[in-house]
């Protein structure tokens, strides 16, 4: 059967991200993975409904009666409900494909998986992960990030 990845649609030059822009790799391996058809592409972001381009938002952590985390944009927008919408949207499409993992991008607030911005919209990043990660993990899935690539395929390779 074959092996489908998920992937942030920023990362195969579509642009959905917030500027409108895309960030596209020049990566041997993915585009083998994108000839083969093995890449499911999505922006978690664009399919909980927010606009092309947005405004840049970032991971609070919540207080008082409101522990869990909360996702504002710069202007103060709490856009937290879009982002769980996109990270429960991208784990049905995971989920439809039977991906094996998730290829997505570094440091975003829905595609993060070792970094994201801190709450302040200063530019500085923390340990944690992304709002769409979170929900993929608890599904069991396993994300890389760009430049993990190459543990990518040592997984897939794990995988037989
Ligand atoms: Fe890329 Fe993910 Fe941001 Fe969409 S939500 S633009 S896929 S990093």
């Amino acid at each position: 059967s074959t092996k489908k990845i998920l992937i942030s649609a920023c990362l195969l030059g579509e642009p959905v991200r917030y500027d409108g822009k895309s960030i596209s790799i020049k990566d041997k391996t993915i585009c083998y993975f994108q000839q083969q058809g093995y890449l499911v592409p999505v922006c978690p972001e664009v399919m909980g409904g927010l606009p092309i381009p947005r405004e840049p938002a970032e991971i609070i952590k919540g207080v008082g009666d409101f522990p869990d985390r909360k996702v504002i944009t710069q202007g103060g927008f709490d856009v937290t409900e879009a982002f769980q919408r996109g990270a429960e949207r991208t784990l049905e499409i995971a989920l439809q494909n039977n991906v094996i993992a998730a290829l997505l991008k570094s440091n975003s607030p829905s595609c993060g998986n070792l970094q994201i911005y801190d709450g302040s919209f200063s530019g500085r990043l923390i340990e944690g992960f992304g709002i769409t990660v979170r929900v993929l993990k608890e599904a069991g899935i396993p994300v890389f990030n760009e430049l993990q690539v190459s543990l990518l395929c040592d997984f897939i390779e794990q995988q037989g």
